[in-house]
């Protein structure tokens, strides 16, 4: 394989595609030396496959607003590929989303989805409509007019959405009730469910609580440990919730939230109450930093700033692509932190992640770190086939196992001769792998 000569022959078919670009370049460069030990591959054209959505699916959605006015929204859904199993992924809605956001989270989530080790394609949707500012009812309508369409493409054994940016629990159940009204089936279609209705216990915190389990095995095996260690996070949303609460139940002290108007920087750290405040925050629809600091005296709110030039041992970003960039890592690596891990979906730039590698910074990649967010949809599905819920525990246990799994991998395919874990090829090439050979028992399709 020749990574120039394919991203040259990429972006000339799609060009301005920058960050379904930046993703693909990412995955080349890390699985070319293995790729090229399989000719079969190169004769298979499996690289070529592999990086075109098997299928998208583009559609407009118009709604009415609370005043009367109607609003005309894109609606997407990017199938990117079904070879281990049904695609899978979730929904963002958000004013920025475009066909180049929605391939990229696609071709992330077909790699991280095959980590996870169950049987899950990949795929990503979503709407540049964003819920800041809307009423529950404008939401809801929303939602029916968005499911009006988007029903017809998919299934419990064809495609099967989630929350992402922008959808939670109460978007999920808007868009779950329009689809059962839509088919008349009641069944595992969309997870991240509530729990009385088909939803599995912890998906709500599994993102950030397999993202904390995975940044505390990274540390064991470096022998560092979380405890009595400060967190600096972005973000407000579903993820920032779940890795705050369990870094604080692993002994941690979180001192940073952020929203889209700067962050919040809190020495006394981020737990019990606030924590909850974070996610009334969420649904507000407001601004984030300035309700906190008026809540919580006791905490600085730096407008428009970003988290990353405060001192801590561990970073995570938590809110959104790119939001770490080449500065950000440098002032970060004069810190000398114990670790940096991306919550958010390629929550680093690629000079950000090339700085960290360079600098042999304990640093991974979110396909592994946040891989435990779809694999607790995957066991809502398991859930929702077999009829059954499972406990707390049970569900836990599993998310355990499953990101214990995903650091195993990384480390596998990871470990350089130097005896650095280079965990971004690690996961590239262990999810690559597993794909690649699915693809190559299912012939030219
Ligand atoms: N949006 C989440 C992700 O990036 C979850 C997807 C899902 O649960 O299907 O992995």
């Amino acid at each position: 394989m020749n990574v120039q000569q394919i991203m040259q022959e990429l972006e000339r078919k799609h060009p301005g595609e920058s960050e379904y670009l930046q993703a693909v370049r990412e995955v080349l460069i890390s699985v070319q030396d293995v790729y090229n030990q399989h000719p079969e591959f190169e004769r298979a054209k499996l690289i070529e496959r592999l990086i075109e959505p098997e299928r998208i699916i583009t559609f407009r959605v118009p709604w009415v607003d609370d005043k009367g006015e109607v609003h005309v929204n894109l609606g997407y859904r990017v199938q990117f590929n079904s070879a281990i199993g049904p695609y899978k992924g979730g929904l963002r809605f958000h004013s920025s989303v475009n066909l180049s956001i929605l391939k990229f989270l696609g071709f992330e989530q077909t790699f991280k989805n095959a980590l996870t080790t169950l049987p899950m394609g990949g795929a990503k949707g979503g709407s540049d409509f964003s819920i800041r500012g809307r009423s529950d009812a404008e939401v809801m309508r929303f939602c029916q007019a968005f499911m009006a369409e988007l029903y017809h493409y998919i299934g419990p054994d064809e495609d099967v959405p989630a929350g992402d940016i922008g959808v939670g629990g109460r978007e999920i159940g808007y868009l779950f009730g329009a689809y059962k009204k839509l088919t008349h089936q009641w069944n595992g279609v969309i997870t991240g469910k509530g729990l009385e209705w088909g939803g599995s216990r912890i998906r709500p915190e599994a993102t950030g609580f397999g993202a904390l389990y995975f940044v505390s095995q990274m540390m064991a095996t470096h022998d560092l440990d979380l405890k009595g260690k400060t967190v600096a996070l972005s973000g407000f949303g579903n993820v920032a919730w779940g890795a705050a609460t369990k870094a604080t139940q692993l002994g941690a002290k979180v001192i940073t939230i952020s929203g889209p108007d700067g962050y919040i920087y809190d020495s006394e750290g981020i737990s019990g109450e606030k924590i909850d405040y974070m996610l009334e925050l969420r649904s507000s629809g407001n601004d984030v930093c300035q309700p906190y600091a008026d809540e919580f005296p006791g905490s600085q709110f730096f407008p428009g700033k970003k988290p990353w030039e405060q001192k801590a041992d561990v970073y995570l970003t938590c809110a959104t692509q790119n939001e770490l960039n080449g500065d950000d890592a440098a002032k970060i690596l004069a810190r000398h932190p114990l670790c940096v891990a991306e919550v958010s979906n390629m929550g680093c730039t690629e000079e950000a992640t090339k700085a960290f590698i360079a600098a042999r910074q304990l640093f991974a990649p979110g396909k592994a770190v946040n891989a435990g967010g779809v694999a607790t949809s995957g066991l809502e599905m398991t859930q929702n086939s077999i009829r059954l819920h499972w406990s707390a525990e049970e569900v836990d246990k599993e998310l355990h196992k499953i990101m214990h799994s995903i650091h195993e991998q990384c480390v596998r395919y990871g470990k350089e001769p130097d005896g650095y874990v280079n965990y971004v090829k690690g996961a590239n090439i262990a999810g690559f792998m597993k794909v690649a050979n699915a693809m190559m028992a299912q012939g030219i399709v």
